[in-house]
């Protein structure tokens, strides 16, 4: 962990990596993008889940594509499936410790929108201890992986890449940020999509349980 010493812009995925993914919070949203789609495209439920989930893959984000060809206007489809129980979410105090005592500032790099990150980040209690949410309105609507984003975040906050650590559970997400230099570190996922190229050299390192590895970071370099 001590190669990690000169981090000093820690850069966080939301949804699945601030949050265990069993809490299922994100399949909510997940279904709320059917029925949106069901609704607006005029669908059956079965065609809108095979839509959504192309989409998802096709685009990165389901409203990307959803966006290029049929012209959803976002922030209804955003308000739309952000409207979900955020109580599934407990305070993860031990989580907020460790952010805290990062050196630098740490930043939320998010494919949702920042009312999303800040209703998630307050259920956690953990809303504090970041400085900056980089949000897909941010991002002109272009999710990760593609490289937009990436360099818009880089430009918006001035980050020096070869000081930050990129955290996520999806390891292709991972990929731009190692090409611009970032350390990098995957958040681990029985999920297929998650997985994919986890085991390349683009993948710094594994995580098991976040708050481990920040309390294992701090204690090496504080
Ligand atoms: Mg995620």
């Amino acid at each position: 962990m001590i190669e990690l010493k000169n981090i000093r812009h820690w850069i966080f995925d939301l949804d699945n990596t601030l949050y265990p993914s069993t809490t299922n919070l994100f399949d909510k949203i997940d279904t709320l993008m059917c029925k949106f789609i069901e609704d607006n495209l005029n669908v059956s439920r079965q065609e809108a889940l095979k839509i959504k989930n192309n989409y998802f893959h096709e685009h990165g984000t389901t409203l990307n594509g959803l966006m290029q060809n049929h012209k959803i206007n976002a922030e209804k489809f955003l308000d739309f499936v952000h409207d979900i129980d955020y109580s599934l979410l407990v305070e993860d105090s031990a989580l907020g410790e460790q952010i805290k005592k990062l050196p630098g500032e740490k930043i939320i790099f998010t494919n949702g929108t920042r009312k999303h990150a800040q209703q998630v980040t307050k259920r956690l209690g953990i809303e504090n201890n970041f400085n900056k949410i980089f949000d897909i309105v941010d991002a002109n609507f272009i999710p990760k992986p593609q490289i937009e984003p990436y360099h818009a975040l880089i430009a918006t906050h001035s980050i020096n890449a070869q000081n930050s650590i990129f955290i996520e559970d999806i390891a292709k997400n991972l990929l731009p940020a190692h090409e611009l230099g970032m350390k990098t570190a995957w958040v681990e996922s029985d999920d297929s999509y998650c997985k994919q190229g986890y085991d390349g050299k683009h993948v710094h390192y594994t995580i098991k349980n976040l708050t481990d590895f920040l309390k294992k970071i701090n204690e090496s370099i504080n």
